[in-house]
Formats: C-alpha cells, sequence, structure tokens
C-alpha cells in the first residue's frame, strides 16, 4: 500500500470542514454526536480520506464511551499508532497508515475477553460501507 499524500488545500478541498478538523488538525468530534455508534450487520469501515479498509463492524462493540470502538484494525498494515503526549495526557494516537488521517485513540481497557484493547475512533474519519 503505497502513501497519499495531498496538500492541505487538497484536504480541505476534498473534506468538510469537521472532517478535515478531526482527521488533518488531530481533532476529536464532540461524543455520541457520531454517525457510526450503532451500525448493524457486516461490513467495513473505510478512511474517509483515502479509502482505505480500517475496521469491521465484526469487531466493533459498545463502550458506551460515545465514539465508535473497536477491539483491533482490520490489519496490523492498515493503522500506525504513535505516542501523543498533548493536552497533558500520554495517549496513543492511531491514523491511517496511508494518508496520516489522525483516528483517533487506543486504550488498554477493551474488553478482556478479546483483545483487551480499545480502538476509540471519530465516526467522522470513517465511512461505513456494509456488506451486501
Ligand atoms: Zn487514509
Amino acid at each position: 500500500m503505497s502513501k497519499i499524500t495531498k496538500t492541505d488545500a487538497e484536504w480541505r478541498e476534498q473534506l468538510t470542514p469537521e472532517q478535515y478538523r478531526v482527521t488533518r488538525e488531530q481533532g476529536t468530534e464532540r461524543p455520541f454526536t457520531g454517525d457510526y455508534q450503532v451500525s448493524e450487520g457486516q461490513g467495513i469501515y473505510h478512511c474517509i480520506c483515502c479509502g482505505a479498509p480500517l475496521f469491521e463492524n465484526e469487531h466493533k462493540f459498545e463502550a458506551h464511551c460515545g465514539w465508535p470502538s473497536f477491539d483491533r484494525p482490520l490489519a496490523e498494515a492498515s493503522v500506525e499508532e504513535h505516542t501523543d503526549t498533548s493536552h497533558g495526557m500520554r495517549r496513543i494516537e492511531v491514523t491511517c497508515k496511508r494518508c496520516d488521517a489522525h483516528l483517533g485513540h487506543v486504550f488498554p481497557d477493551g474488553p478482556s475477553d478479546t483483545t483487551g484493547q480499545r480502538y476509540c475512533i471519530n465516526s467522522v474519519s470513517l465511512d461505513y460501507h456494509p456488506n451486501e
């Protein structure tokens, strides 16, 4: 998978202001406002910026935190994780490997019967494609 790089002006043209703020400026959507708090069936969540497949609905769980949460990415290779020390916290930021879009953060408080991880992801950074 080759990297996608675009200028800020190109991203601004492609994205809504809210999508731009979250994915290109490390923003966070307000909790309980996103589109993907509840979604049923099977399908794949793609990066809103570049279309890369990132998460599977099968790995989504209800974390009651106000953002869609997954216990793992679709594939190890689809996302990157970075230490983020902004806002006086030490967190692990999750970005799209293909285009570096900010997606959210991963916390080690996920369901202990699976991976134990909680990928807490902004809805606006995702585009859901249900399976046929
Ligand atoms: Zn992307």
